[in-house]
């Protein structure tokens, strides 16, 4: 390339981003999507933790930066956002697969943490499908494999505020709150769930309750980001 053409790019790149003006949803500062910067920050490694006895592995910190990148797929349905979100929950899942190559992602089933009732009547769908159908395309794309996904949970009731509960009161508190869509056939498949944000572990844990009471296997989750300190149930 001549310089001439670097320079004619550059132009190009200015006038571009006049036109469309894009910054990173990461950090805000840089003039891409997501910057590069901000993209090795996005797949920081793999961190594992444990609600009970369920395994859960997160690829981000949240915080101010990762929040703005959920909840623009979340309220705008922003492509980029999903793209992210997916390659973050594919790097959290592919961590299962190297630290147990007994367990195939392939051979389980992805079930999402299903969104509210109040969301779904605002947004449409669950917010989670885009994402989930993205991380089966980057899955395809890069291993070849199909992954599989499927809505089996339902909310079902409102899980209190688990903090100042007792011991007892936690249990049938979490008893309940997720329900199976139906019966129609669930796969001889393991579980893995999904969702975009491991906070108190409740929303989890409630979910992983629910399948294992009607006697399916649930291997781990999986969770876009996960904050560090808000953790109540160990
Ligand atoms: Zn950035």
């Amino acid at each position: 390339m001549t310089l001439d053409d670097d320079k004619d790019k550059g132009i190009f790149q200015a006038l571009s981003s006049l036109v469309f003006p894009k910054i990173c949803i990461y950090c805000q500062n840089e003039f891409a999507a997501l910057c590069s910067n901000c993209q090795q920050l996005w797949l920081a490694p793999v961190q594992r933790r444990y609600v009970r006895g369920l395994a859960v592995n997160s690829t981000l910190a949240y915080n101010a930066a990762s929040s703005r990148v959920v909840i623009q797929a979340k309220e705008n349905r922003n492509r980029i956002a999903q793209y992210w979100m997916a390659s973050a929950l594919s790097a959290a899942l592919e961590k299962f697969e190297s630290d147990n190559p007994a367990l195939s992602i392939s051979r389980s089933l992805l079930v999402p943490i299903p969104s509210s009732k109040s969301a779904i009547r605002r947004r449409g769908e669950s917010f989670l499908h885009p994402i989930l159908d993205k991380l089966v395309e980057l899955q395809m794309n890069k291993n070849g494999v199909r992954w599989r996904w499927k809505e089996l949970l339902i909310h079902h009731k409102m899980v209190r505020d688990q903090s100042e509960l007792s011991y007892t009161a936690r249990q049938s508190n979490m008893a309940g709150a997720f329900r199976l869509r139906s019966d129609d056939l669930v796969m001889e498949r393991p579980i893995l769930l999904i969702d975009d944000v491991l906070t108190t572990g409740a929303t989890l844990y409630s979910a992983f309750w629910a399948l294992r009471e009607r006697n399916l296997t649930v291997l781990g989750a999986a969770t876009v980001c996960a904050s560090a300190h808000r953790l109540l149930i160990r």
